[in-house]
């Protein structure tokens, strides 16, 4: 329960409007796109300026009230879940561009600008913000920075921390910093390096300024059909391996493709192919023309039955939506799904693939698959029902095993949807004793009292890959009068260092 005097305190900073306690309100505010684990915050606020953001979370701070940031709520980890009852910061209001600077290649915007917004607001200029995750129709740039997101086009434009360039930031200590460098060499430590992807833990963005591209002379849309997943995977190797870096390199199988083209954004896709590569090659015109051929030929060498490039932007649009909208369409299939996000390196992809179609079998769960190829983050969509006891749990523990054969690989345990809750169990199966002490050393430095997103990303001393699916392995959980100094882990309370 919040005291009455902190409510009173956050309605004089942001406005009485701004504070919503009412729980069939803040009852919106109890996950992201990560469903599975909810909890209720003690209250939601909507700061409309730096000045209020730092008022807030200095009183928070005061106050001992455990708090974090949420933009639109698409994360897809359980990073903006208020696993400790937290009061939720939304950057909502905060969607304001303030500055664009075509000369020099630059935006600022503020953390809730919506990611899509910035690309439609340029395109008469002929400009465009690369970074372009699947949800970017709704998620905010302040969400990307905090989850470093990637996207379809990311393969050859890289991911958000290679187009931020510097941010506004309140600490947790309410003081107002500013890292990086809006033009020019950041001078000093890489601390914007290290707030991109820190999933809310260390601070609040307040201001992000990034780099802007002029959209590329020509463009080519491809859709390539194969028989086999396993002729889709080595042609996206040999793509890459032939020295061809498309802008983007997508690949769906079977049941991907059939939950599509039940939705609005029907393609036609041959019932009985295992999978489809959606391509994008551009740049100048006579260098796209030349790597469509390039591209083909590798396709051809592959067996592929049939090779499609889009006639106009229209068809354009509608591939790009049947991918784009492909986890959604999985309700098409299934009552429910966990979305997975592994990385492995691409020449791994078909024995991935197969790895996770045998455990997909050994479950009993079906698995669609829909992902970045050319980057070798895959997503698994695991099907399930939660009407039916203990198939959430099963999902559950099917990810897991999806996700320690990505490490066994030689990859990783998230390629872009970040750790939050739902992978905090995993960091110790990719990660040593040591390394995880160093991160959490980094985060006692920017939030020393573990008020801020407390909980998420590294794990406490005790949790391990099992904890997750077992019922003493909640995630440490703050009691109250604790700090995330002295946290209960599975059921004991401990304090930092080895347990
Ligand atoms: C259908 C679908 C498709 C998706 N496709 C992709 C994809 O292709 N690529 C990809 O990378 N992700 C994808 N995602 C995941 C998600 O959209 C991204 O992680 C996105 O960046 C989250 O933005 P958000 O505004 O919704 O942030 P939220 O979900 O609100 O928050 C995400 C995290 O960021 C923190 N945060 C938010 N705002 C701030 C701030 N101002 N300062 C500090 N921390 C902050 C939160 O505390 C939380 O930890 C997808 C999600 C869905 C539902």
């Amino acid at each position: 329960m919040l005291p009455v005097t902190v409510i009173g305190e956050l309605q004089d900073i942001v406005g009485r409007d701004n504070v919503i306690i009412d729980s069939h309100r803040t009852m919106a505010y109890e996950c992201d796109a990560y469903v599975a684990e909810k909890f209720m915050p003690s209250a939601v606020i909507f700061p409309e300026t730096t000045e209020q953001v730092a008022a807030a979370v200095r009183c928070l701070g005061k106050a001992g009230v455990p708090f974090l940031p949420r933009g639109a709520g698409t994360g897809l980890s359980g990073g903006a879940t208020p696993l400790n009852h937290e009061v939720v910061i939304s950057l909502a209001k905060m969607d304001k561009l303030l500055d664009i600077d075509y000369e020099n290649r630059r935006a600022t915007v503020q953390p809730g600008f919506v990611n899509l917004r910035l690309t439609k607001h340029m395109a008469a200029q002929g400009y465009y913000y690369a970074p372009d995750p699947s949800s970017q129709s709704v998620c905010t740039i302040g969400g990307n920075f905090a989850e470093n997101s990637g996207g379809s086009h990311c393969l050859k434009y890289g991911v958000t921390t290679n187009h931020v360039v510097a941010a506004e930031v309140v600490l947790p200590s309410g003081d107002v910093v500013t890292v990086g460098e809006a033009y020019g060499d950041a001078v000093g430590y890489d601390l914007l390096g290290v707030l991109v992807g820190s999933e809310g833990t260390l601070g609040i963005t307040t201001a992000i300024t990034v780099k802007i591209l002029p959209r590329p002379e020509a463009v080519k849309t491809i859709l390539a059909y194969f028989d086999h997943v396993d002729e889709a995977s080595q042609t996206v190797s040999d793509i890459i391996s032939n020295g061809i870096v498309p802008a983007a390199c997508e690949m769906m199988d079977q049941l991907a493709m059939q939950a599509v083209d039940k939705s609005m954004y029907h393609v036609g896709y041959p019932e009985d192919i295992e999978a489809v590569l959606l391509l994008e090659v551009d740049g100048l015109a006579a260098s796209v023309e030349d790597s469509v051929q390039r591209v083909s030929a590798v396709c051809a060498q592959n067996h592929v039955r049939a090779f499609r490039t889009a006639h106009d932007d229209t068809e354009r649009a509608l591939w790009w939506n049947s991918r784009k909208m492909a986890f959604p369409a999985i309700g098409q299939i299934s009552p429910d799904y966990l979305v997975q996000d592994g990385v492995i390196p691409r020449t791994k992809l078909s024995a991935v693939l197969k790895r996770v179609g045998e455990l997909s079998a050994e479950f009993g769960l079906r698995v669609a698959n829909v992902f970045h190829a050319g980057d070798g983050n895959l997503h698994p969509l695991i099907c399930y029902d939660a009407r039916i006891p203990g198939q959430l749990q099963q999902a559950m523990s099917l990810g897991q095993r999806i996700l320690e054969v990505c490490v066994d690989m030689g990859g990783s345990i998230t390629g872009e949807h970040g750790v939050g809750i739902e992978k905090i169990g995993h960091m110790a199966y990719m990660f040593s004793g040591a390394d995880l002490e160093a991160q959490q050393g980094l985060r006692q430095v920017f939030n020393p009292e573990g008020l801020c997103n407390a909980g998420k990303v590294i794990p406490l001393p005790g949790a391990c890959v099992e904890s997750r699916t077992q019922t003493k392995g909640r995630p440490p959980v703050l009691q109250s009068g604790e700090t995330e100094g002295m946290v209960a882990v599975g059921g004991e309370t401990v304090g930092p260092g080895p347990a």
